[in-house]
């Protein structure tokens, strides 16, 4: 939460989004994180709220209004996600007033020179026009949609301006500030609590339902019910091309949400690739993993394999050429097509996994005839001197640690050293 992209509204009140992130993480386990940023911002809204109430600083002008837009905000978790994220488009956006604020986002955030923060990081307003949200939409694929590209088409739902108002809600003309709240959307209402003690909420208008203005109900657009846009079922061609990668971003410019007044955002889909059963990838690269015999790891092979594109592909390894457990092999240029350069295509890596035959797999007699074709043996170390033969145990990994049995031996092996004693002296007197 540290990382807000505008930090405005908390500099009103003199607090820090990282110091209330503090303050959330010392008391979190006790409340909710909206009564903690209550009661945090809270002190910090009354103080100044004191100070700077018309009532007894006629000359603070908008002061007041700022600290109370400030605070509803950041008190409303709904509000303060949009703005930490956002800044002041994710407030407009997110109905944190209807088009009556216009002037307090202005007297905030500076109006015009205000550069507004797109979901996709930053994005300044064009000619005037604040920009709509971007919709952002995952699209999975599978590595051999990457491999071989596809265009597949996607449905969505959106907002368009209603075309027989031309997204004015009603007839030219029908559209009136609202009255009871003088288009602010909002009304404020100051109650007092005690002598010298005054609560001033806001709430949204209800006879505009926050958004400022109203259009009778003769006056208003049929299609729309006078909401100035309309849904509108959109299929969109999406082209997955060759060598494209897990995140990257395809994007259809302004074809977001259309709202009166603002430049739609984009619609940008972000690939997410499928894991495939054979093949991981890395970068423009393949790798895999093949399971060989032993005799196959010393004798040579071929095999087959099934690639991306459905080919066939014939892979040989020459009789004399050892494979060792665990070692990796190349194949040039059978990884991924490049992106924007098909043609050029990374290398598929496969790492082979030699298995060796099970016990017993042949009489005592064949493995004499074995050795003597096998490379013969280092030399045996010559032995002198004290020594101990010890057994050679199978082990399983997977059975846990054989600490304690270890601790057990440790353990017998000093009783015993203790124990040398007793018989010894037993064995004096007899
Ligand atoms: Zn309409
Ligand atoms: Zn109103």
């Amino acid at each position: 939460m540290a990382n807000v992209v505008d930090t405005k509204l908390y500099d009103i009140l003199g607090v820090t989004p990282t110091a209330t992130e503090n303050e959330l993480k010392k008391v979190k386990h006790r409340a909710s994180k909206n009564q903690i940023n209550s009661t945090h911002l809270g002190y910090a809204y009354r103080k100044l709220a004191k100070e700077y109430h018309p009532d007894k600083n006629p000359n603070a002008g908008d002061k007041f209004k700022e600290i109370s837009f400030a605070y509803e905000v950041l008190t409303n978790p709904e509000k303060k996600e949009l703005y930490d994220r956002y800044g002041e488009q994710g407030l407009r956006e997110g109905g944190g007033g209807g088009a009556g604020m216009d002037d307090i986002f202005s007297h905030i955030f500076g109006g015009g020179l205000f550069g507004f923060m797109g979901g996709q990081g930053g994005r300044s307003r064009n000619g005037g026009r604040r920009r709509g949200e971007d919709m952002v939409h995952p699209l999975k694929v599978t590595l051999e949609d990457l491999y071989n590209g596809k265009t597949t088409k996607l449905q969505l739902s959106k907002n368009v301006l209603c075309s027989t108002c031309n997204g004015q809600g009603g007839k030219t003309g029908a559209v009136q500030k609202c009255g009871t709240c003088r288009g602010r959307g909002m009304r404020i209402m100051i109650r007092q609590l005690a002598p010298g003690m005054v609560q001033q909420m806001q709430s949204v208008c209800t006879d505009c339902n926050g958004e400022g203005e109203v259009i009778s109900e003769k006056d208003r657009c049929k299609k729309c019910e006078g909401k100035k846009v309309v849904k509108e079922v959109k299929i969109l061609e999406v082209h997955v091309d060759k060598g494209m990668k897990h995140g990257q971003k395809i994007t259809f410019g302004g074809e977001a949400d259309q709202a009166p007044g603002v430049e739609p955002g984009d619609i940008v889909l972000v690939l997410q690739e499928k894991e495939h059963e054979t093949y991981k990838r890395e970068a423009n690269d393949l790798h895999m993993t093949h399971r060989i015999g032993l005799v196959e790891a010393l004798c040579g092979f071929q095999f087959t394999l099934k690639h991306l594109d459905a080919r066939q592909i014939v892979v040989k390894y020459p009789a004399g050429k050892v494979i060792e457990p665990g070692s990796v092999r190349v194949v040039r240029g059978e990884g991924m097509p490049q992106y924007r350069n098909p043609f050029e295509k990374g290398d598929l890596y496969i790492k082979f996994d030699v298995q060796f035959p099970s016990n017993n797999w042949i009489s005592p007699e064949k493995l004499t005839e074995l050795e003597d074709l096998l490379p013969s043996r280092s030399e045996e170390p010559v032995i002198s001197g004290e020594t101990e033969e010890v057994d050679l145990q199978d082990y399983d990994a997977g059975q846990g640690s054989s600490g304690g049995g270890r601790r057990e031996a440790y353990n017998d092996s000093s009783d015993e050293e203790g124990g040398h004693h007793g018989p010894g002296v037993q064995c004096a007197h007899q």
